[in-house]
């Protein structure tokens, strides 16, 4: 007699496919995953790739996106080893003549703000104190939830704000060059111009979720997060097999479903689906903390690197016209100063990339060291070792990551409500489903894209 073969079937153990497989193994379904490398966990894996000792995040480093997730907090994965250490304060931005530091608390931050203390706190404090309303709003396929209506009036006014371009809204909303600077960093995450509708938005949301949420870092390194997704899966009866790369529909076993974490180019269908900007990553072995000039980044797990808000525009704007920029915006984290299991003793890792454009294969190490020198000088002399990836080494490491583009996909608005199709998770057939970050939400480790495609797929596909 042939085997059965499971009821669903994931490709890829990035944190949405293993989301997936967590939701249809919740429901009682056999269910198995197969990734395609010999090591599971997709954009959240660790490795050594400096020196021996020295434990680096090869894609995501720091998790807001985590902690705030609804499917993740359900999840026992704090039984499965995973423990968020929350640094001293989520991020620092320093500027040549001061520092903005962004505490875990509104009130704490405006008073680095100056003049703009009491606009950061009008615009702040209702949108942090609505923080997983507008987690469950925003982390979610568009719907209209009878939540809306209650919340109404902070919908609308933050639409308002939210819509505009990080440029317009920092320079109408704050007078001084530290409150812009630091929106414009935060805005810089969404890896598009920041003269682009709706950037100013994703800076005021990811702000909010370093208030409400902080900023963590994954003690041991970010595979600790795909190490507890799994655990979560096998105390469900649920299997991983690795070194099982899918090439085809007919490389799969029998099952009712597929949920696919590719990216919609993987999948022969979607080809007028848009790539956003690459990234060029480095990983440093540090035989000293970072000897920052301004001692308050010590505080901070996560670094903005870049200036103003115009220096900052301009290094994003330059991607927008397919040039690398001369003086990148760099995001840098520094975990081992909170995680003493990152390396030996005394020692220190750290984590950072800038934007470049898509496949760009522009060198840019000597650029964002400079970015660093600027704010730390002497931070070359303290390097042990350091770790190149270029934007097809990204790829190489992840096809997901097609020309570097780590969200899976541009994220400006034509596409976001667009992502990949207006089907969203499902395709015209109905067994075959999309979990991947190329789906609503969005890139990050929050596992919601594959919580949504397998709920749609235990709608459609098992009903
Ligand atoms: C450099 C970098 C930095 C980042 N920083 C952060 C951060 O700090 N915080 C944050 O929240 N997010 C960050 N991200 C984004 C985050 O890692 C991704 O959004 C997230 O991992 C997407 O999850 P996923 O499950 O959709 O896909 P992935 O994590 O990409 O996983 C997909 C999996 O599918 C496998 N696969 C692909 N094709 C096949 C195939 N044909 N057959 C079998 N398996 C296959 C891949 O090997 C991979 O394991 C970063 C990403 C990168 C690259």
């Amino acid at each position: 007699m042939p085997e059965r073969g499971p009821d669903a079937v994931v490709i890829g153990a990035g944190p949405n496919g293993l989301a997936a497989a967590i939701k249809v193994a919740q429901t009682g379904r056999s269910v198995i995953v197969l990734e395609a490398e010999e090591t599971i966990g997709g954009g959240t894996r660790s490795a050594n790739l400096t020196v021996p000792g020295f434990i680096h995040d090869v894609c995501s480093a720091v998790h807001p996106l985590a902690v705030g997730s609804s499917f993740f907090r359900s999840l026992p994965l704090a039984r499965h080893g995973l423990e968020f250490i929350h640094p001293e304060i989520p991020l620092a931005h320093p500027l040549d003549d001061t520092t903005v530091e962004l505490s875990r608390s509104v009130e704490e931050t405006s008073t680095g703000l100056g003049t703009d203390a009491s606009a950061y706190l009008r615009v702040m404090r209702p949108l942090v104190r609505n923080a997983d309303f507008l987690m469950r709003q925003f982390f979610a396929p568009f719907r209209v939830t009878p939540e809306m209506a209650t919340h109404a009036p902070l919908l609308a006014r933050f639409g308002m704000l939210a819509i505009r371009s990080a440029v317009g809204l920092g320079n109408a909303i704050f007078k001084q060059a530290p409150a812009r600077a630091l929106l414009a960093g935060l805005a810089a995450h969404a890896i598009q111009p920041l003269e682009n509708l709706s950037t100013g938005g994703y800076g005021l949301m990811l702000g909010v979720s370093a208030h409400a949420y902080g900023w963590p870092v994954a003690r041991g390194g970010s595979q600790k997060i795909a190490d507890a997704l799994v655990g979560e899966l096998q105390s469900l009866g649920g299997r991983v097999m690795t070194g099982r790369r899918v090439g085809s529909i007919a490389d799969l076993p029998p099952a009712r479903a597929y949920l696919f974490d590719v990216t919609p180019r993987h999948l022969d269908q979607l080809t007028r689906f848009r790539y956003g900007p690459g990234v060029f990553k480095l990983d440093w072995a540090l035989d000293t903390p970072i000897p920052w000039r301004d001692p308050r980044c010590l505080r901070a797990g996560t670094v903005h690197l870049g200036g103003t808000l115009d220096e900052i525009a301009a290094s994003e704007a330059a991607i927008g016209k397919g040039q690398a920029p001369q003086a990148p915006y760099v995001l840098l984290s520094q975990p081992s100063l909170f995680d003493a299991t990152r390396a030996p003793a005394g020692k220190h890792t750290v984590w950072a990339y800038c934007h470049v454009p898509n496949g760009s294969t522009v060198d840019m190490t000597d650029r964002m060291e400079a970015q660093i020198e600027r704010f730390a000088p002497g931070f070359k002399n303290r390097v042990l070792a350091r770790n190149v990836m270029t934007p097809a080494d990204v790829e190489r490491h992840n096809a997901n990551c097609v020309g570097g583009d780590i969200n899976g996909g541009s994220g400006d608005l034509r596409q976001w409500f667009l992502r990949p199709t207006w089907r969203r998770y499902a395709t015209p057939n109905r067994q075959i489903y999309i979990c991947s970050s190329s789906t609503p939400p969005t890139g990050g480790v929050h596992g919601l894209c594959g919580f949504f495609a397998a709920q749609t797929a235990l709608r459609r596909a098992f009903r």
